[in-house]
């Protein structure tokens, strides 16, 4: 599923780029050609998200583009923050690929009252002192935690008391969270390394 939903915005963006007026159908076998993919592949992927397409029609492109943007959610915006504007925390701050995947990370919070302010790619750093009322107001439920292994679990456990429900956790320590909670943790090195061991295994 992972692999999958990595290739709909692929599918998505090559779909919006083509003429309407020439292309109100598209077959799998033409998508899999101009991204240089595999046919099968390319079906596969796409029954997945809108069903079958027809024999010798494939499928309409406006509804396929309609219904690639709904799964992506790119027509309902979720709003995520960052803790801890730091090294890790700017660059994700700054990277605008979220918007694919119909997420934004609209700020992020600090203890460093010198990163508190806007960055200059016009994102706001706010104190973390005012977390509480940012959640409240925006209805944040997603929240991406860039802070020091020591500190992460207490600003997780002030995150679920926010109403946060789902979180990215990049420090390198286990957390514990409510029932309910979602907790995905990543780890950059171990994507690197299981790459060297696919590397070693060839
Ligand atoms: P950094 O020192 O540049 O940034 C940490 C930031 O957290 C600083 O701005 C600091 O002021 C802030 N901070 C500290 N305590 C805080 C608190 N209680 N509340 C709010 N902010 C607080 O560090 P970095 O290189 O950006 O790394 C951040 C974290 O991400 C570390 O835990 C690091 O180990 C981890 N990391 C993980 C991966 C990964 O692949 N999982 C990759 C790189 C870094």
């Amino acid at each position: 599923m992972k692999a999958t939903l990595g290739r709909l915005p692929v599918y998505l963006r090559y779909l919006k780029e083509l003429d309407p007026a020439e292309n109100g159908n598209i077959s799998a076998t033409i998508i899999a050609k101009a991204l240089g993919l595999g046919e099968v592949q390319v079906r596969k992927d796409l029954n997945s998200v809108s069903g079958a397409g027809r024999p010798k029609l494939g499928y309409k492109t406006s509804a396929l583009i309609k219904r690639l943007e709904e799964v992506l959610g790119q027509n309902r915006i979720s709003k995520a923050i960052i803790i801890g504007a730091g090294k890790l925390g700017n660059a994700l701050l700054e990277y605008n690929g979220f918007a694919n995947y119909g997420l934004e990370i609209s700020a992020a919070f600090d203890i460093d009252e010198n990163k508190i302010g806007n960055t200059e790619f016009g994102k706001p750093i706010y104190c973390l002192d005012s977390l509480e009322e940012y959640c409240k107001a925006q209805e944040i439920k997603i929240a991406v935690i860039t802070v020091p292994a020591a500190a992460a679990q207490s600003i997780c456990n002030r995150l679920t008391d926010c109403g946060i429900t789902a979180v990215w956790n990049f420090a390198p320590c286990q957390l514990n969270v409510p029932d309910g909670i979602l907790l995905q943790n990543e780890n950059l090195a171990l994507s690197l390394a299981h790459l060297k061991l696919q590397m070693n295994n060839q």
